[in-house]
């Protein structure tokens, strides 16, 4: 590990802010903001449930899982052109590009679409054109992750992974999200081999509300190679030990732990316990246009209500370059950009 630099805190803010970082659990569908989805609605003629954009933003201050998923859903409703996934996923690069973010790994979830009778090709080409696009306009690195909905059968996981098999060169892994608990990672074992045999990365979320059993099972079972949350593990000492031998991933929520009463307050947030235990966790945002933030509202709030000092920045940079799924040229690369970033507030 190279020296970091002193740096007073008055100026951690700028630094959290300027740092550079990979973001690596970023729902796409999760960053439409009320105004997209009222332009998408209006260019789509679809009438949705709310009357003014101040009307929806309102709403967003959900009570429950199942108000969230009102919401999310009427929000899919609204995409139905390449285009409309492409203006998604380019606002979101936008973000990202303002947040410092150099590579986004982006997750996106087609069965929310194919059930509405959306073509698996539109969904994919729109959001990898956005991507490709960012590469060169915004100097942010995107690539794809297709995640299957876990509430929803084995079969049907299978019937995603073939119409999306054709595309196969626009994602680079799978992953498994929605209602967790009930739906342990086993119950995906054979897509996952499969998915396996075709090359693709495997991450998975485990242990955001669902017991350290799951967290074993995505690692075991499924053989993922990052674990999406896994915040529950804290409570298994054995689990806690391998993670941080085997330098497993985490991709940290804080507020979106905090929206979903994963912890009750931002302070009481695990965050500095598993970066203490010496796992490689990381800070994102999961879907930021509905659980009040980006990167780097993330970052700062979080760094706020723990205590959390320059050290903790830098090592959650690196962590998110070192569980990224780029080339050892392209992380030292990444690597020297945060040096150099730290060089200058020293
Ligand atoms: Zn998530």
């Amino acid at each position: 590990m190279t020296a970091i630099p002193q740096i007073s805190p008055e100026r951690l803010p700028e630094l959290l802010q300027r740092m550079p970082k990979a973001e690596l659990h970023i729902h796409i569908e999760g960053s439409l903001e009320p105004e997209l989805i009222f332009e998408l609605a209006r260019r789509n003629a679809v009438s949705i449930p709310y009357s003014s954009v101040e009307e929806l933003r309102k709403a967003y201050a959900f009570s429950n899982l199942q108000s969230f998923l009102d919401i999310y859903y009427a929000g899919a409703s609204v995409l139905l052109q390449e285009q409309d996934f492409y203006d998604m996923a380019w606002a979101y690069l936008k973000r990202a590009q303002a947040d410092n973010v150099l590579r986004a790994e982006i997750f996106f979830d087609p069965q929310t679409h194919t059930a509405r009778g959306v073509a698996m090709e539109t969904v994919v080409k729109g959001l990898h054109r956005a991507c490709q696009d960012a590469r060169g306009q915004l100097g942010v690195d995107a690539e794809l992750i297709l995640c299957f909905l876990r509430h929803l059968s084995e079969a049907e996981a299978f019937e995603t992974l073939e119409q999306a098999l054709p595309f196969r060169d626009k994602f680079i892994g799978v992953g498994l999200d929605s209602s967790e608990v009930g739906h342990p990672p086993e119950k995906f074992a054979r897509v996952f081999a499969k998915c396996r045999q075709q090359g693709l990365h495997l991450v998975a979320h485990a242990g955001e509300e669902g017991p350290p059993a799951y967290v074993w099972a995505a690692l075991d079972v499924l053989k993922v190679e990052r674990i999406d949350h896994g915040v529950q593990s804290a409570k298994d000492p054995a689990l806690m030990q391998r993670l941080a031998q085997q330098r497993i991933p985490l991709t940290v929520c804080p507020l979106s732990n905090l929206k979903l009463c994963v912890f009750p307050k931002l302070a009481d947030h695990n965050l500095r316990q598993l970066l203490d235990a010496g796992l490689c966790a990381t800070v994102n945002s999961d879907d930021p246009a509905y659980f009040g933030g980006y990167m780097n509202q993330n970052f700062s709030e979080t760094f706020g209500a723990l205590g959390l000092e320059a050290r903790h920045a830098w090592q959650l940079a690196a962590n998110s370059f070192e569980a990224s799924f780029v080339d050892a040229a392209t992380r030292r690369g990444y690597m020297d950009r945060l040096g150099a970033a730290f060089e200058q507030f020293a």
